[in-house]
């Protein structure tokens, strides 16, 4: 292990915005050391049974900081698939608190072109269509605007079969530096976009990872859901990292 060079060799990244998602497995390490860029700070170690290669990222919160993290770690390691994972809002009421979102795409529902509507008419939260983002394939020079971002559907199949207590199930993210707390604006959320969660980070790891061509699995631990009246507990974020490493387990060999 001592002499594995992160900066050529596969590893797995994996992201979180806070203590509470990153700590558990910064502290489960085996051979830690940290890298620091610019403002960000970077673990490379060998993680769990098999002592899998891994980059594990604090990104702090937001679409900003994680798009910043994550530009840094794709340029300078070399990741075969990047995990975002960590703590998130409700917005489908099968998911409760404690319970699991396996990234099936990601929306980056923030992105949206409102209705015109001439002076006077006032504001409507409601007359919007999606906003198509730019992505630039630097490998083929194509590029293409898109309204959502996939998930690696290999690495969803590992995560529906790693063996854990918690309640998991397919869904899709809803991410932008938004906090949502009207129940009536998540539903028009969910008529849309058919958003599982939301958080403040995914959207932008997995637009970043559609755009480098690298695999991606957003992975959500709700914290709270509104829509069932379970207020914010983040310390579910150690359970979220405790399925991450056996995820990364279960990547063994893959
Ligand atoms: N106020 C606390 C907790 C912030 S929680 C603090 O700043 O320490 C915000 C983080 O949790 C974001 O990184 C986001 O990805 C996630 N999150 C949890 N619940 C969310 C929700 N309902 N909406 C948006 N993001 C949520």
């Amino acid at each position: 292990m001592g002499d594995y060079d992160f900066t050529a060799e596969p590893c797995v990244l994996i992201q979180g915005a806070m203590d509470t998602e990153t700590e558990y497995l910064i502290g489960q390490l085996k051979e830690p050391q940290k890298v620091i860029m610019g403002n960000w700070t970077f673990y490379t170690g060998f993680l769990g049974k098999y002592e899998e290669p891994v980059v594990i990222s604090k990104t702090y919160q937001g679409m900003v900081n994680a798009a910043a993290a994550s530009s840094l770690a794709l340029f300078n390691f070399k990741p075969k698939a990047v995990i975002n994972q960590g703590i998130a809002g409700g917005h489908d009421p099968s998911f409760h608190r404690g319970d699991i979102v396996l990234g099936e795409k990601v929306i980056p529902m923030g992105a949206m072109i409102r209705e015109y509507a001439p002076e006077g008419e006032g504001i409507s939260e409601t007359k919007f269509e999606p906003l198509p983002i730019e992505i630039y394939y630097a490998r083929t020079g194509h590029r293409e605007k898109v309204t959502e971002f996939p998930c690696d559907e290999k690495l969803l199949q590992i995560a529906e079969r790693v063996e854990t207590t918690l309640h998991t199930g397919r869904g899709v993210l809803g991410s932008a530096d938004e906090w949502n707390n009207q129940i009536d604006r998540i539903a028009l959320l969910r008529e849309k976009y058919h958003t599982a969660s939301e958080d403040m980070e995914s959207a932008a790891v997995a637009q970043l990872c559609l755009s480098y061509g690298i695999p991606f699995l957003g992975i959500r631990i709700l914290s709270n859901s509104i829509v069932n009246g379970e207020e914010f507990d983040e310390s579910v974020g150690i359970e979220g990292q405790k399925f991450t490493l056996r995820l990364v387990e279960a990547l063994h060999g893959v």
